[in-house]
Parts: structure tokens; C-alpha cells; sequence
């Protein structure tokens, strides 16, 4: 009896002692344990970029490093200032001024090409600067820029009222957003700019100005899609939805006929998105779109605001995905098999806005996952999914993920890259950190970039920079533009970024 109980004992020590080594002490598989046990607190910001390390205040900076989202870049800097009111952004750029330094500024950080940072720069992280005020009588909401959309999604929620136009997910900052004028999933929207009434900025020169269609127009069209070139944004003025209960609507199609099959899926949809088959024998062939269409219903339906559930099985699912092609096989089958059957078939406009990304959290010194996006013409899409599918398994890339969803052409932002209607194709990959794995990605991203040329497509300005100086200029010809405001407005480029130093001429 006694022998058996040491013998349980041995094998108890031992079975710790190898969870410990080898799963809790190594933060790539530490996930395994913790996840099985943690709920995400709904204030808790979440980031996928790591966390700045040292705070400064205007009085003693302390040299920090900044990185983001693909956690390619380590930048340094002098400090980074977290501002709380208007007056300690001023006192920032003042230091600037008079220590003759730059100022670069981020929200979340998820921007992947260098935007939110630049060398010994006085950092501005914006998040603590975050207030939110709902107006009752226009049913706008009045936010600081360093507020995420899962803390306005919370006010407008208590008011039954819903964001218009935010990212497909809820942890970015409205600063941040304005800076690359993002889209989301509403296909009767366009960009970000369209829901803006107004917003007030802090410019070069330390002064707090308003910025709408009639006051400083020019400077409201080039902040939206700026990268934060021309100021800090302080305070924004946002339309707002009826947080509406919609029915949630999964069509499985292929990807042949993917247009028409799309239009008619996601006609009177207020969101919609599709999802595409990844494994090699099936890449890009079938699409699962998720729609969710307004209905009547007199039922009681509850926002959850969280985003995040079920983290463990979703990174279980997403870490044998990016692993290996029968990875992506499972995903696909649990994906078409499940999801209409675990989907409530009623559910808000915030709850479906508001879309987990806790899975992608990783901590993987070797490789690491990237997003890009490319804008397709409505009419070149059914032309440029095959076109993809062959420049991927041309350049051997690891393709993880691939959502789809249509915006609406962009009147209104300087460097828009929605001139016309458009679907934009969100992929994310998994590439390793080392030189191979990057030279890979620039060689397939400047044949695609080609490819885009000739279609009038373009490619996402809040990514990395793997293409050519010529290729993005021909991309975007009104970069030219905005760098001629940018010398307008800000001559000494106080406020910069690597993304501006990469591509100003
Ligand atoms: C997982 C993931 C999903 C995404 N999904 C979408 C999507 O669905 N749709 C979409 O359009 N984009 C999407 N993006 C891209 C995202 O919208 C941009 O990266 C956006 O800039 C992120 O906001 P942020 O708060 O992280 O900004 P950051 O990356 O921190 O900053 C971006 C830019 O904003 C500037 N900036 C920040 N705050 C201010 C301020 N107060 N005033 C002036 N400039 C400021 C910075 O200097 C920088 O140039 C996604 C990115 C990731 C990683």
C-alpha cells in the first residue's frame, strides 16, 4: 500500500515538474494552462502588440521601446508620456519644441509597418486619454482619442445605440482609427471619415484646433489615412446606429461564382463578412459568409460586449491551423459544421461587432503572424481570387486566414484607399522573424503589388512596407499630396513615424 501511494506521488512530482519546465515556464505554450482557467474582465484592455515597458512624465523620460501588433519592430525612445488631459499633450509638444526632438504617438499599437513609432522620438501612448459622453439630443458620442471602441461600444450599449463604422473587432483606439481611416463590416458604409462629425487637434504649434467639413476642411480630409503626420487628436464626434437585433444568417458557397453568390447572400445584411477555406487542396475555394439581417423580433436580446469566449478552444483551433495543413483542415470542418449550429440565431449589432481576438495572442520567438489587406474593384474580384490563390502557392506563403467584406466607395479621405465600391481581403500569415522569412513576403507582396496596379486595387497602408517606393507612390498618387500638407502644416516634422521616414521624397 505504502509503495503504491510513493509510486502515485512520483509520478504526481513528475507530472508537474514537466508542466512546469517544459509548458508554464515557456510563454508560447504557457496559453495551454492559464487559458483553461481565464475570463477576460470586460475592462481590461485587450492588445495583441506588448505592453510598453517604462512611463515617463513630461518632467523625467525614461528611455523605453515600443513595438507593435507584428512584433518586427523594436523602436527606442526617449520616453513615452501617457496623457490624461488636453494640457499635459501640450506640455508634450512644448518638451518637443524646446528639446528640438520628434513626437510619435500610438493607441493599441496595431498598425504593422512602423506608423506608431519613430527613434528617439518623445513617445505619446494615448490610451488613458479616454473619456466618453454620449449627447442624448443628436444621439452623437463625443470621445477622447485614446478610447477603444469596446469602451464606446459599453456607453452607446446603455443607450441602445451602436458604433457605425469601427474595425472588425473592438480593442483599437479611435485615434488610431482615424489615423489609417479604418472600415468594418456594415457593407451600406464607407470608411470611418463618413461617421465623423468633427474632432479637435493639438498641432505643431501646441494650439487646440477644430477640424470638420467647414472648419479647417483640409486638414479633416488628410487626417483621416494622416498616420498621425499632422497632430494629435484629442476629441472626435461619431454618429451613432440603433443598436439593432439581427438575425444571424451562414451560407456555405463556392468561391467560382463569388460575387453574385456574395450580393444576393448579403443583400439587406447590416453586417457581413466571409470566411475562406485555407488548406492547400481547397485554398480559397469555399466561402462561409456570415450575415446578420434586421428583423422584427419582440424577444429580449443582451449585448455582450466582451468579444472574448471560448479563448481556449479558439487558440487550440488557431495554433494547429498555423501549424499545418490538416490544421487548417480540422479548422474548416469544425468551422462549416459548427458554427451554424453554436451561432445564436439572434444577436445585437454591438454583440456581432465586437469579434474575439484573444486567440491570436502569441509569444513565439521565431515566427510570428501579419495582416494585410487588399482593396479589389467589385468587378475585378471573381478575376483576382484565383490570381491570389496562385501567387500563394507560387511564393510557398503560410497562409493562415482569410476574411472577406465589401466597402463602399470613399468620397471624402485624402488618400483614400477606397476610391470606388470595393471588397477588401484580409489575410493573415504566419512568416518567421528571420531574413529568409521576410525577403519570402516582400518577393510575393511586390508581384502581388503588380497585380493590384493593373486592377486599380490597392493595398492597406496600416501594414507592413513590403512593397517598392515606386509601387506605393503609383498606388497612392495623392501621397505626394498629403507629404506637401504635411510641409504645410508641420515643417520641422515634429510629429513623425518610421512609415513617413520610409516614404517621404
Ligand atoms: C488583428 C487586427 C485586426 C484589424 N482589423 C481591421 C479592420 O477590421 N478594419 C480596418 O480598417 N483595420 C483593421 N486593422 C488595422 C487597424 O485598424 C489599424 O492598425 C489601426 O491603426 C489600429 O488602431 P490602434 O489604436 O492600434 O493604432 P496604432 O497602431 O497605435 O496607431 C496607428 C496610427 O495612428 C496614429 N495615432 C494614434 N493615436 C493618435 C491620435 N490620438 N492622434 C493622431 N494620430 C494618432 C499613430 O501615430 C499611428 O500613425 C486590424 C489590425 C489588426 C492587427
Amino acid at each position: 500500500m505504502n509503495n503504491k501511494r510513493q509510486n502515485i506521488a512520483v509520478i504526481f512530482l513528475i507530472t508537474v515538474i514537466i508542466i512546469k519546465f517544459l509548458i508554464w515556464n515557456d510563454n508560447n505554450q504557457k496559453w495551454i494552462i492559464k487559458d483553461v482557467y481565464y475570463q477576460h474582465p470586460i475592462d481590461e484592455p485587450l492588445s495583441i502588440a506588448p505592453q510598453p515597458t517604462l512611463i515617463s512624465t513630461t518632467d523625467e523620460l525614461f528611455p523605453a521601446t515600443i513595438s507593435d501588433a507584428s512584433k518586427l519592430y523594436r523602436v527606442e525612445v526617449e520616453g513615452i508620456v501617457q496623457p490624461k488631459n488636453i494640457e499635459q499633450i501640450q506640455e508634450t509638444v512644448q518638451l518637443a519644441k524646446d528639446e528640438k526632438k520628434k513626437i510619435s504617438m500610438s493607441g493599441a499599437r496595431h498598425s504593422m509597418g512602423g506608423q506608431n513609432a519613430f527613434d528617439n522620438s518623445i513617445h505619446l501612448d494615448m490610451r488613458e486619454f479616454n473619456n466618453i459622453q454620449y449627447n442624448q439630443e443628436d444621439q452623437t458620442v463625443t470621445v477622447q482619442s485614446g478610447a477603444t471602441w469596446k469602451s464606446i461600444q459599453n456607453k452607446l450599449s446603455k443607450h441602445n445605440r451602436s458604433v457605425q463604422v469601427m474595425q472588425d473587432s473592438n480593442i483599437f483606439t479611435v485615434g488610431g482609427s482615424i489615423a489609417v481611416n479604418a472600415h468594418g463590416k456594415d457593407p451600406n458604409f464607407s470608411t470611418l471619415i463618413h461617421t465623423v462629425n468633427e474632432f479637435q487637434l493639438v498641432n505643431a504649434e501646441g494650439e487646440l484646433i477644430t477640424c470638420s467639413r467647414t472648419e479647417n476642411p483640409e486638414l479633416f480630409y488628410a487626417v483621416h489615412g494622416g498616420m498621425g503626420l499632422f497632430g494629435v487628436v484629442t476629441q472626435v464626434t461619431l454618429n451613432t446606429n440603433p443598436n439593432n437585433i439581427y438575425q444571424t444568417k451562414l451560407e456555405l458557397f463556392d468561391s467560382k461564382d463569388f460575387l453574385h453568390n456574395m450580393e444576393q447572400s448579403s443583400a439587406d445584411s447590416e453586417l457581413s463578412e466571409a470566411h475562406f477555406s485555407m488548406d492547400q487542396d481547397n485554398l480559397l475555394k469555399e466561402v462561409l459568409v456570415y450575415n446578420y439581417k434586421p428583423t422584427n423580433t419582440t424577444k429580449d436580446v443582451e449585448d455582450d460586449i466582451t468579444g472574448e469566449n471560448s479563448i481556449w478552444l479558439r487558440k487550440a483551433i488557431y495554433r494547429l491551423a498555423r501549424n499545418s495543413d490538416w490544421g487548417q483542415k480540422v479548422r474548416w470542418f469544425l468551422e462549416k459544421n459548427l458554427s451554424p449550429i453554436i451561432d445564436p440565431e439572434l444577436t445585437t449589432r454591438n454583440t456581432a461587432m465586437a469579434v474575439p481576438v484573444r486567440f491570436l495572442e502569441l509569444d513565439d520567438p521565431n515566427s510570428t503572424d501579419i495582416l494585410q489587406e487588399y482593396f479589389i474593384p467589385t468587378d475585378k474580384v471573381d478575376e483576382f481570387i484565383p490570381k491570389y490563390r496562385q501567387l500563394l502557392q507560387k511564393h510557398n506563403i503560410n497562409i493562415v486566414n482569410t476574411t472577406v467584406r465589401k466597402t463602399l466607395a470613399d468620397s471624402e479621405g485624402l488618400l483614400t484607399y477606397s476610391p470606388q465600391e470595393n471588397y477588401g481581403f484580409v489575410s493573415y500569415y504566419k512568416i518567421t522573424k528571420d531574413q529568409k522569412g521576410q525577403e519570402q513576403m516582400q518577393t510575393f507582396v511586390q508581384e502581388l503589388m503588380d497585380y493590384l496596379l493593373e486592377i486599380d486595387g490597392k493595398y492597406y497602408l496600416a501594414y507592413n512596407n513590403y512593397y517598392t517606393q515606386d509601387q506605393i507612390h503609383r498606388m497612392y498618387p495623392k501621397l505626394q499630396e498629403l507629404f506637401q500638407l504635411k510641409q504645410k502644416y508641420d515643417p520641422q516634422e515634429l510629429f513623425n513615424n518610421q512609415w513617413y521616414e520610409n516614404h517621404k521624397i
